[in-house]
This record gives structure tokens, C-alpha cells and sequence, in this order.
């Protein structure tokens, strides 16, 4: 396997549903898909992208304003406070603890996209990666 396939790899397996990622499993074994498994959430990941209050899947920051919208569970949340929240009530009402910070933070360079963050990990890191792979 090439670093190009592993990248290739990684990401039919990051975009697979648990069918397919079982047939993966079973085509590449279950060890180095774990391997990717662990690569995909590591501490990086954790400090780059937030959690889904609700179903605790990553959630990457792509829109403009801190409401958030869980790709997985369609759940609204607060990406200043990770709250889970159903509108934009949120950031309107006076006794939120985030009021009027619907757009507060819009500069930070933090905000960084989930998927990009994963790329450019694998890029920075697929050296390291191979090794750990048994290539
Ligand atoms: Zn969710
Ligand atoms: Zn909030």
C-alpha cells in the first residue's frame, strides 16, 4: 500500500456507513482499520472540532454564526457554550448566558473545518502513520 491508497483508505472508511466500514474490516482486517479509527480521533481532532452535546459526534465549524446544526442527529447547539439549544432564542433572550453572541468569536482562527483538519493531519502525519500501518 502506497501513502496515496492509505489516504484513499481512510477516507471511504471515514465516509462509509457501519455496513461498510464492517466489509472494510474484513477486507483489510480489523486491526489496521482500527488503527484508522484511533487516527481519525486523536487529541488534535479533539482540540480542533467540538462535540454534539447530544450524540457526541464531531462537529466542525463551516457557518458563519455559533448556532450550530449536528450533521448527525440534525441537533441545534451553541458553539460558544456547547449547549444544546433550539434556536436562535439562544442568543436573543436576555438571560441566555450567550446574548447577543450569535456572531461573537467569527475571527478566530480555531474555527477550523472538521474534514480539512483530518486531511491536513494524515499530510502532516502519514510518515509516522505508515510506520504504524505495516506496510
Ligand atoms: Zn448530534
Ligand atoms: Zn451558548
Amino acid at each position: 500500500m502506497t501513502s496515496t491508497d492509505i489516504i484513499k483508505l481512510i477516507d471511504e472508511y471515514k465516509n462509509s456507513n457501519i455496513k461498510q466500514q464492517a466489509m472494510l474490516e474484513k477486507k483489510y482486517g480489523k486491526r489496521q482499520m482500527q488503527t484508522i479509527q484511533k487516527y481519525l480521533t486523536t487529541e488534535y481532532l479533539q482540540d480542533n472540532a467540538k462535540r454534539c452535546p447530544k450524540c457526541r459526534s464531531f462537529i466542525s465549524k463551516t457557518e458563519g454564526c455559533n448556532k450550530m446544526t449536528c450533521r448527525n442527529c440534525q441537533s441545534f447547539f451553541c458553539w460558544l457554550c456547547n449547549n444544546q439549544i433550539h434556536g436562535y432564542e439562544h442568543f436573543n433572550t436576555v438571560d441566555s448566558p450567550c446574548y447577543g453572541l450569535l456572531f461573537e468569536g467569527l475571527e478566530t482562527e480555531n474555527a477550523m473545518d472538521y474534514e480539512n483538519a483530518v486531511d491536513n493531519f494524515i499530510m502532516d502525519n502519514i510518515n509516522q502513520y505508515l510506520e504504524n500501518f505495516n506496510v
